[in-house]
């Protein structure tokens, strides 16, 4: 056993307001920069929708990600050596079309034109050529479902749907996406990149990459299966979301969590065992890989991990940030949170609790269905696709929970007493619901944000494991 930590986020999205406010401090901190404007390190989507870039989770088309089976991975572009052979030549990369070509505004002609009849107007400008543009593609373009009854039809998460029904008015549906680099256990970006730039952290597992020996290759933004890196088109160079390591060391929420208006974002400190990563990313079977992924989690209140964990060093702030992680209970105690389409294999680190939605039927009698019946407007099997492979199993337990949980708490409010029935059919006790309820109802920042301070100079190099031609591949 290889007892390693990781920093990782869990986002409830029931909460999520698609307010955008998280996506403005990451901009003006990390990407207010020449080539770097088309970048949103945090951004936010509508869903149903093709996202940004377009269709990122069509891996049909954008080729990242891993294949795995029986203990066999590889990745889905191809090894390495057949990066080697083609490395002036990448066919899987987007295009600036599929995020947008940034743009700006003519500002000085509102100050700067001669009187006249009419007022004058700020056209939209290219920031990269300069000359005039007409705007026909964004970075939320789809938000609040602008546009989904055409884009959605080529939503990957309606697979197995009737999509055209669920694009109706009568039957929509929407709910929001806020999306990170997801910090992946197995990253595909790293085990892209024919330079060995992109590294993870030994001593909080943030991935990253060394500007220093980046060249530009860009395999990294093709392997990424969720498109998380981007080509700085001024320097060169590949960038990505950095989990805002300089405060994460202080102690301190990412930008997009601290400033987050829905209070969404819980981040906190994950103990897991880096040898069983190969094993479960090459699970056979794409819904046995959530199922994979948790069993690699270690249990911080178990006294022989903690044991463990010790021998092979790591820090006591780490083990004590672990105890008290929201992410654990989110995740593995209460199985609340899922990771975002298991089925790339990357085993990503910010997870997602499933939005419940306006009941579409008037529910009956004991109510014992809950877990059962379509009852929800948001399509179980369209969450299950997004969070599960499209196994609906873990879906439904969670959304189970989440409802009886609200249940229990109006019977306390209204009449003055818990509903132990419903408690009792989502498998939850009172004290369950009640740690549930402080934790993602009125949570307050020491608790939704558990992070050990950091100090970089105790920390294994990462270098030291790698060779002439970078990283070790996975495969
Ligand atoms: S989500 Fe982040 S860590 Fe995972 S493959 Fe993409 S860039 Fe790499
Ligand atoms: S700030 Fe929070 S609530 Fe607003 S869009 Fe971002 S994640 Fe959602």
């Amino acid at each position: 056993m290889k007892i390693k930590a990781q920093i990782a986020m869990v986002m409830n999205l029931d909460k999520c307001l698609g307010c955008h406010t998280c996506s403005i401090p990451c901009k003006q901190v990390w990407t207010n920069r020449q080539g770097a404007e088309y970048m949103w390190f945090n951004n936010v989507e509508t869903k149903p929708g093709i996202g940004y870039p377009k269709k990122w989770e069509n891996q049909e088309i954008h080729k990242g990600g891993w294949l795995g089976s029986d203990n066999n991975l590889q990745l889905r572009a191809g090894s390495r050596s057949k990066k080697f052979v083609g490395i002036f030549h990448n066919p899987d990369l987007p295009r600036i079309d599929d995020y947008y070509e940034p743009w700006t505004y003519d500002y000085d002609r509102l100050v700067s034109s001669p009187a006249g009849q009419r007022q004058p107007t700020a056209r939209p400008k290219s920031s990269i050529t300069g000359h005039p543009m007409d705007i026909k593609w964004g970075p939320n373009w789809e938000d609040d479902l602008a546009g989904a009854n055409e884009t959605a039809l080529d939503d990957v998460n309606f697979s197995g749907l009737e999509k055209e029904v669920y694009l109706k008015f009568k039957d929509v549906f929407m709910f929001y996406l806020p999306r990170i680099c997801e910090h992946c256990l197995n990253p595909a970006c790293v085990a892209s990149c024919p330079s060995g730039a992109l590294y993870k952290r030994d001593e909080d597992g943030i991935v990253l990459v060394d500007q220093e020996r980046c060249r530009g290759w860009r395999y990294c933004v093709s392997g990424c299966p969720y498109k998380k890196v981007y080509f700085n088109w001024a320097k060169g160079r590949s960038e990505k979301c950095v989990f805002c390591y300089p405060r994460i060391e202080s102690g301190l929420p990412t930008l997009c969590a601290h400033s987050c208006v829905g209070r969404i974002r819980y981040i906190g400190v994950i103990l897991y065992d880096a040898d069983k990563i190969k094993p479960a990313a090459s699970t056979s079977n794409d819904q046995g890989v959530y199922k994979a992924h948790l069993d690699i989690m270690l249990n911080p209140h178990d006294a022989d991990v903690m044991f463990e964990a010790r021998a092979q060093g790591i820090p006591e702030t780490f083990l004590i940030a672990a105890q008290r992680s929201p992410l654990y209970k989110l995740a593995v105690e209460w199985g609340l949170a899922f990771p975002p389409h298991p089925e790339f294999r990357t085993l990503p680190m910010v997870w997602y609790v499933p939005p419940l939605s306006p009941l579409i039927q008037e529910l009956e009698g004991s109510e014992a269905d809950l877990g059962k019946s379509d009852f929800m407007r948001i399509p179980f099997k369209y969450l299950a696709n997004l969070l599960c492979a499209g196994d609906e199993a873990p879906i439904r337990f969670a959304l189970k929970r989440l409802m009886a949980l609200r249940k229990s708490m109006r019977s306390l409010r209204v009449d003055h007493k818990p509903d132990l029935q419903a408690l009792d059919e989502a498998n939850m006790t009172q004290d369950m619901a009640d740690e549930m309820y402080k934790l993602l109802a009125i949570a307050k920042n020491e608790d939704r944000f558990v992070i050990p301070t950091t100090k970089r100079a105790d920390s294994e190099n990462m270098y030291d494991d790698r060779g002439i031609l970078g990283f070790p591949t996975k495969s």
